[in-house]
């Protein structure tokens, strides 16, 4: 998740240096409280506005939240290897890709609640079973097309499908192919185009590439700019984020760089979310369930969404932020996550076939 821990202070820093695990942690865990007084966070974002977020929630609850932040996949091995001792509570992740492959392992607990059944539209979590739902998105974020606006007319990359087209040939660039926002998005087209027409477009963006795939979004954006390809993948936030800088370097990105909804006379653009459910052996889960509802709460959902430039999921909620706004509306594609996160699988054995590293 490149760029998601920007937020970091360097005490911080400091502390996960000294651990050297990768892992900052801003309180000590504790199981010798009362059950339900505390509440064990694993998080894998951390923004300067999750402070006001997090102190919100004990201010309103008494609740006292102990935090490990970490990247994706640093979180998702500690939880393996605390096993059924984990003192983790909520397990906060990124895209579909990973919430689905967390709960495939087992990582989370079925939970029954109202407030998140109403608060949450069901295209946005886990799919529910007779024991309740295992994750929830919160955030949203879109995976849209940049292009560079001396090299490319619109017309030509505005579908995921054109992206594939020999028209295109020489001019695209995509992060790897192994990485869960592109094994979503193909998780997605399997669902909207069918698995031989998904086969067909893998192979075509790998005849169609600038480079090989490599570097994260914003790479992939800085690269548009600069004409080493003409146009690129990408989530919406890494775009806002750039959007928002005044450092001269990124305004000159910003002013190369063209964006596109994509698909919004076919079939929508692709969203994602970040999302979380309760840890499997949480010793808290009162405590963990009363948190994800406080997260879908009108003022968890605008600092969750504004921290990463990203949407609220709540309907009704709305963010006041200029790079999204500047961004514009848009149409978005009416597929499940659940079975973007289970479609994870034939993505990659797809992805692979094709060539596409
Ligand atoms: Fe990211």
């Amino acid at each position: 998740m490149q760029g998601i821990r920007s937020g970091f202070t360097s005490s911080i820093k400091k502390v996960s240096l000294i651990l050297g695990l990768g892992f900052a942690i801003t309180a000590p865990l504790s199981h010798a409280a009362e059950p339900n007084t505390v509440l064990n966070l694993y998080s894998a974002r951390h923004y300067q506005t999750d402070e006001s977020l997090y102190a919100n929630f004990t201010k309103s609850t008494g609740i006292k939240i102990n935090r490990i932040e970490a990247d994706d996949n640093a979180l998702l091995e500690r939880l393996n290897s605390e096993g059924a001792k984990s003192p983790a509570d909520v397990i906060l992740l990124v895209d579909a890709a990973r919430l689905w492959r967390a709960q495939v392992n087992g990582m989370f607990k079925p939970i029954q609640s109202k407030v998140l059944d109403q608060r949450i539209p069901a295209n946005l979590r886990a799919k529910a079973d007779a024991e309740g739902t295992t994750w929830f998105g919160f955030s949203t974020r879109a995976r849209i097309i940049v292009y560079n606006k001396d090299r490319i007319k619109p017309e030509d990359v505005n579908t995921y499908e054109k992206l594939a087209d020999p028209i295109n040939k020489g001019k695209v660039c995509t992060r790897s192919g192994s990485h869960p926002y592109m094994l979503s998005l193909v998780g997605a087209l399997i669902e909207r185009d069918g698995t031989a027409a998904t086969e067909k477009w893998a192979k075509g963006m790998v005849a169609n590439m600038a480079r090989a795939p490599k570097g994260g979004d914003t790479d992939q954006i800085r690269a548009v700019a600069s004409g080493e390809c003409a146009v690129a993948l990408t989530n919406s936030y890494y775009l806002a984020r750039l959007m928002r800088s005044t450092k001269p370097e990124d305004v000159a990105v910003v002013a190369k760089v063209g964006h596109i909804w994509p698909n919004q006379n076919a079939g929508g653009v692709h969203i994602n979310i970040s999302g979380g459910g309760v840890a499997k052996n949480a010793p808290n889960p009162q405590a963990a369930i009363k948190f994800l509802e406080y997260l879908a709460s009108d003022a968890a959902q605008i600092y969750l969404a504004d921290g990463n430039n990203e949407w609220p999921v709540v309907a009704g909620v709305k963010v006041d932020n200029p790079a999204l706004k500047a961004l514009g509306p848009y149409q978005v594609e009416k597929v499940s996550i659940a079975a973007i996160g289970r479609n994870q699988v034939a993505a990659q054995r797809i992805l692979d076939q094709a060539g596409y590293r």
